[in-house]
């Protein structure tokens, strides 16, 4: 795993020494290096200048969002997906501008619909009939206004860290069915629509994916349907929007292309095919490749259990209530001891949290130098899916959230104190 250190060998994040950072924020605390963050958003962009794509670069902000993240994706000019009122709420918040919001879901609400249409969202993309229904009663409301959808197809691709089927991802609550004609039905429909302006066409294939196959596979197989639709209904689509998914090193055993090798090589299939239209604009949508890697949580060791004969028990300060995604996913990190991140290990620990359940395990066989209680140890790659999944479990107060860049660091979200827990309880008395 890539770290930085400064001269007297701690470990760096953003240019700020990860032990100044976590006496003066305290533990748990989540760190970014929001120059990483910028990077990559920079390096996708890079990939379609040079093969002159069009394009946009859509943050799938679940990943993580926050105020301080909208802000920093206004200021790299890429849009951001939302899937919720409040995420939209929080965009909105930051001044990200509506027009380069793109709204996903289910099952969005009418309320979340009023709020996306009152927003001026960019782009609505349309999970189902349900939902294409809904949109339209809703539009009536304002006769003059024309709302850009794409529609979300299950283009029955899946893909997973290292394979994908092509029969997978049909079963899924996802999108138009495209196999049973549904995808076909909803764009008859969203045509003939008169307040509904079909830019095109979306699938997201999966998450964490290590095979740039299946990303091919899908952009083929979303071609032939636009193929087929400008044929059947002279339909010239605007956008091929390819999703998200693409995979990041958590430990030294992941060893996934650059996010950006991933995209360039899904263009250069893109670009083989011969097309009856204009290119359209090709969106992609990553979370987890554009704040993963950025993302540090720093935790203090408190108690330890050595039981003879077994791996040692080593305890830190947070756990599952602020990284869920080992219990949930069996997902696997790398930890380092903040002082000395290059030190040779001494033992391998089970490093676990403060959480009441056996499950919380942050890393199950974590090689660490000697550590007392006391030690900051950092966990790399943290930056997506934990802050936006952490939860109050166990009445823990959620973590800190600190941005670093250039030595400088800013806290962004601050630490929930004891009386915020309580703030939403109302007596029964
Ligand atoms: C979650 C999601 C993404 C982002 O996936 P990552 O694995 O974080 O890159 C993109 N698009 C859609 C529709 C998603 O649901």
């Amino acid at each position: 795993m890539d770290i930085t250190t400064n001269a007297a060998g701690h470990l760096t994040i953003g240019g700020c020494d990860a032990l100044a950072l976590a006496q003066e924020f305290d533990t748990p605390a989540y760190i970014y290096d929001v120059a990483a963050i910028r990077q990559q958003i920079r390096a996708f962009a890079a990939v379609f200048e040079q093969r002159q794509v069009p394009y946009e670069v859509s943050y799938a902000s679940k990943a993580f969002a926050t105020v301080a993240m909208y802000q920093v994706a206004a200021q790299e000019h890429c849009h951001v997906d939302v899937v919720s009122g409040g995420e939209l709420y929080t965009a909105l918040k930051a001044n990200f501008p509506a027009a380069n919001i793109s709204f996903h879901g289910n099952n969005k609400s009418e309320a979340e619909l009023k709020a996306a249409l009152a927003a001026g969202v960019g782009t609505i993309i349309v999970d189902n009939f349900y939902e294409l229904d809904l949109l339209q009663g809703l539009l009536k409301a304002t006769p003059e206004k024309q709302q850009n959808i794409l529609l979300r197809l299950t283009p029955g691709i899946s893909a997973h860290t290292h394979a994908y089927d092509q029969t997978g991802q049909t079963d899924s609550k996802f999108g138009f069915d495209l196999e049973s004609g549904q995808a076909e039905q909803a764009a008859k429909l969203a045509l003939a629509a008169p307040q509904l302006n079909l830019l095109g066409i979306h699938a997201h294939i999966g998450s964490q994916i290590f095979e740039v196959a299946g990303f091919q596979a899908a952009a083929t197989k979303l071609l032939s349907v636009l193929k087929a639709w400008h044929q059947e209904f002279g339909f010239t689509p605007q956008v091929l929007n390819l999703g998200g998914g693409f995979g990041i090193r958590y430990t030294d055993g992941d060893d996934p292309l650059p996010a950006a090798d991933f995209v360039d090589a899904i263009l250069a299939t893109l670009q083989e095919t011969a097309l009856p239209f204009a290119q359209p604009a090709i969106w992609i949508e990553p979370g987890r490749s554009i704040v993963g890697p950025a993302g540090y949580q720093l935790y203090r060791v408190g108690s330890r259990k050595d039981v003879p004969g077994l791996r040692p028990y080593v305890a830190v300060d947070g756990g599952m209530g602020d990284n869920i995604r080992p219990a949930l996913y069996q997902a696997h990190y790398t930890a380092v001891k903040a002082a000395t991140p290059q030190a040779p290990a001494l033992e391998t620990v089970h490093l676990v949290g403060k959480y009441c359940e056996s499950g919380d395990i942050l890393i199950d066989e974590a090689p660490l130098p000697a550590t007392q209680p006391g030690d900051v140890i950092a966990v790399l790659a943290t930056g997506a899916y934990g802050y936006s999944m952490a939860s109050n479990y166990n009445r823990n107060p959620r973590p800190a959230v600190v941005f670093a860049e250039n030595g400088q660091a800013k806290l962004v979200v601050r630490r929930e104190t004891d009386a915020d827990l309580v703030q939403n309880d109302l007596s029964y008395l």
